[in-house]
């Protein structure tokens, strides 16, 4: 269910907030600068007014009164002050009595704007999951995706959201470094997430987007996109190596050629089995992509 009063272009959502009430409170990303995300492509960033986003709480509880999770979109909404955070989350808790919990995407950057103190009152207030994008532990691959985010910095708001109570939960790009840099991009990422240990980690696969600049880059030939081999392998490299202790593991998003889903630590050795299984298989292109999804 959703709430668009405000904006018209498409709305995102993690899979896992399939459930939950959205609610816009920002157009489009602040940043919006990543040449693999077509997500906000044309929109302008724009914050919401208070009165704006009263008006859209109010609508919002008249028509799904006992909605109990909501998410709060575009991308990075953690980038709102923590008093309009504050704000926000107050109002919710006051128009939606049977409220549990709220979540939005989130970088390293709004994440360490705000104390620890504030993002405990947040926590207070029933901000609960953190959707941050990693997509790489490799400070070279980040770089030349023009991600705009520092690993140490991520890696940090990762740890600091989680020991204020929030919930973190890891995005990383299988195939981000290309044929060219993937084995570093599974070293330096299994290195990241295992100083973060996120409560949630999910593995997609990198797909050129028509109208993002990886997609002019793979059409250019300037990015050559990993195999459907070596994207398993990388993945099989990247298991193999967490060393978490607390994880729900997900890579069954559309983008990924094996499904796979399983805890940390206690399902790594049959995730790493499965990966090496289907290597063993011999039925993955060693040469190509293999089949990409039509829609993400
Ligand atoms: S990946 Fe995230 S931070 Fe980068 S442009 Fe897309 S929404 Fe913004």
């Amino acid at each position: 269910m959703r709430s668009d009063n405000c904006g018209n272009h498409p709305m995102f959502r993690p899979p896992g907030e399939a459930e939950s009430l959205i609610l816009r409170v920002v157009d489009g990303c602040p940043s919006n600068t990543c040449s693999f995300c077509g997500m906000y492509k044309g929109v302008p960033y724009r914050e919401y007014s208070t009165d704006a986003i009263r008006e859209e709480i109010r609508e919002a509880a008249a028509e799904w009164p006992g909605a109990r999770r909501v998410f709060l979109a575009d991308g990075d909404a953690m980038k709102l002050s923590a008093d309009l955070l504050r704000l926000i989350l107050t109002e919710l808790g006051q128009a939606l009595p049977r409220l549990i919990r709220v979540s939005l995407y989130a970088n390293g950057s709004s994440i360490l704007a705000k104390t620890p103190r504030e993002l405990q009152e947040l926590r207070e207030l029933k901000l609960h999951t953190l959707y941050m994008g990693l997509e790489s532990g490799d400070p070279t691959i980040l770089a030349s995706m023009h991600k705009g985010e520092a690993v140490p910095d991520m890696v940090l708001a990762c740890q600091r959201a989680q020991a204020c109570g929030l919930r973190m939960s890891i995005m990383i790009l299988l195939g981000l470094g290309g044929r060219d840099r993937s084995s570093e991009h599974a070293t330096a990422t299994a290195q990241a997430l295992n100083a973060m240990q996120p409560r949630l980690l999910s593995a997609l696969r990198v797909v050129p987007v028509e109208g993002t600049t990886l997609a002019a880059d793979v059409q250019a030939g300037r990015f050559n996109l990993l195999s459907e081999y070596g994207t398993v392998r990388e993945l099989r490299d990247i298991v193999a190596a967490l060393e978490l202790e607390r994880t729900v593991f997900r890579a069954n998003h559309t983008s990924n050629i094996l499904p796979l889903e399983g805890r940390f630590p206690k399902d790594r050795e049959r995730l790493v089995s499965e990966l090496e299984e289907e290597l063993a298989a011999g039925a993955l292109d060693r040469q190509g992509p293999g089949p990409m999804p039509l829609w993400l």
